[in-house]
């Protein structure tokens, strides 16, 4: 089951897992963090690889460093952006 926590503005960001790609917080069960906003996905059925890929939590490439976003996020950052490469 998949859920998303969305509650709180001031959500705490929480460290990446050592060795672990940016955004994923825990494991058993999973735990991805949008790097924006903190919201949290959680899931325990899949695999790490399986869960991020349908977290749909991506990289706007088009800002190297600005870390891993939840999908609201990304809409957001992506309407905003000037490169047409993003709208795509
Ligand atoms: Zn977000
Ligand atoms: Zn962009």
């Amino acid at each position: 089951m998949t859920e998303i926590s969305n509650t709180s503005s001031t959500l705490e960001q929480r460290p990446t897992l050592p060795g672990k790609v940016d955004g994923i917080v825990a494991l058993d069960p999973c735990v991805i963090q949008c790097r924006s906003c903190g919201v949290t996905l959680e899931q325990d059925r899949r695999s790490l690889a399986t869960f991020i890929l349908l977290s749909r939590f991506r990289f706007h490439t088009c800002q190297p460093g600005s870390g891993r976003m939840c999908p609201t996020c990304l809409d957001a950052v992506i309407a905003a952006c000037p490169s047409r490469r993003c709208k795509s």
